[in-house]
């Protein structure tokens, strides 16, 4: 059973206002395996809605995080772009803060290692913290990163801090909109944090998500959805303070805030100047979310359609990316089966198992060679260079990619 959410995962109003149902979906990250092809998967509804009061954009559903997270698929090793985001930002943030044998970084949500890694090779001390049994295993075991298997919240970060741990640099990537207890992650992450410190965190940015039309970034895991308007309000109800912010193009377009106690917050000039442009936008007000529903409508059909009469006209698809977004732009849009043969993912842990609702097989990348499907949708089109590259062989021998989002084209 999911909760609905009764107010504000941040402040607590109860006037939500909804902006798009995307109806009952499975778990985006639940891959089946072929022994589950015979039960009943469990479905959740999901509900985007937008807080009147302090302007987050949310989900309505809350699956409880331990059916969400134990036995979490997504190893972030298995992106070349995330490896090399993850080492850049490592060696700034040690260059920047003057980082020594001393200090401590820790990293929540730290998936396998992926950017604990590169501090780790420079002598810093790092801990992780990943909810995720069989993640934080591989950290441990691979990476040799010290790594605590337990769900980052205000009463770890205290027994961390009765432990002697203090953190000059938190980093949460990709985290915050995951979690249920927002306010006690945020409580969690001041308590850790030392006086001088700083929280680097990154989250998708709503204005993105609007602007291109990337429904299927909404799912289950994905509770909230940030703009630096509605983060400002969330980090200074716990002492906090946004010192900077940067716009980055992961995920499809994030936000990058440097978080620090509020005491020490000094020149934010670029802070106010997103806040302001973010004011002219109306980040603030339903009207400026109300479009992005209709938007999803139209896309969906679109795809649909274009998928629908290349399949009629005899031609052969595949997709690539087994991956959250995946499933819900699959489910949301009605695509299984009856219009592709399979996906393809890198993962070794996705192979072999099924996407979930639709259903479809996941074979590792080097099928898309040995079938030869005339077209491969997308389904990771945040990384569609660094796919494309990869898979430059598939198209030298005449294979195409349609990338579904803003809108759907063939590549
Ligand atoms: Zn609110």
């Amino acid at each position: 059973m999911s909760d609905a959410q009764a107010g504000c995962r941040s402040c607590g109003a109860t006037t939500l206002d909804e902006i798009l149902s995307l109806g009952r979906t499975p778990l985006a990250n639940r891959l089946l395996t072929s022994e589950q092809l015979d039960e009943t998967e469990p479905t959740y509804a999901l509900t985007l809605v937008c807080c009147r009061s302090c302007s987050l954009v949310q989900i309505l559903e809350t699956v409880p995080p331990e059916v969400l997270f134990r036995e979490y698929a997504y190893f972030s090793s298995y992106s070349d772009t995330m490896l090399r985001h993850a080492e850049t930002i490592a060696g700034r943030l040690i260059r920047a803060r003057e980082l020594t044998a001393e200090s401590l970084v820790v990293e929540l949500a730290s998936n396998d290692g992926y950017l604990l890694q590169y501090f780790l090779k420079q002598g810093i001390t790092v801990l992780g913290v990943e909810p995720a049994e069989n993640v934080a295993r591989v950290a441990r075991e691979t990476r040799g990163v010290p790594t605590l298997a337990e769900f980052f919240g205000a009463r770890v970060a205290e027994r961390l801090w009765e432990g002697g741990q203090r953190a000059d640099v938190v980093i949460a990537n990709n985290v915050l909109a995951h979690v249920a207890e927002l306010n006690d992650f945020v409580a969690g992450v001041r308590t850790l944090l030392k006086e001088e410190g700083v929280a680097v965190i990154e989250v998708p940015y709503v204005k993105e998500m609007i602007d291109r039309t990337e429904f299927d970034t909404i799912y289950h895991e994905h509770l909230c959805y940030f703009s630096l308007t509605a983060l400002v309000h969330l980090f200074h109800r716990h002492g906090l303070a946004v010192k900077d912010v940067e716009r980055i193009p992961v995920h499809g377009g994030s936000l990058r805030l440097f978080v620090v106690h509020r005491d020490a917050l000094g020149d934010d000039t670029g802070v106010r100047a997103l806040l302001a442009e973010e004011a002219e936008w109306g980040v603030d007000r339903l009207a400026f979310y109300e479009g992005f529903g209709r938007a999803a409508t139209v896309l969906k059909d679109r795809l649909y359609a274009l998928l629908h009469d290349l399949k009629r006209g005899g031609k052969r698809l595949a997709a690539y990316g087994a991956a959250a977004k995946g499933t819900t732009l699959l489910n949301y849009c009605g695509i299984g089966p009856e219009i592709l043969e399979f996906v393809v993912d890198r993962s070794p842990y996705k192979q072999g198992r099924y996407m979930p609702g639709v259903r479809l097989p996941i074979h590792p990348p080097e099928r898309l060679l040995e079938s030869a499907p005339d077209y491969v949708l997308l389904l990771t089109w945040n990384l569609a260079d660094e796919i494309m590259e990869q898979q430059r062989e598939y198209t030298v021998r005449g294979g195409r990619f349609i990338v579904p989002v803003p809108e759907p084209r063939i590549a």
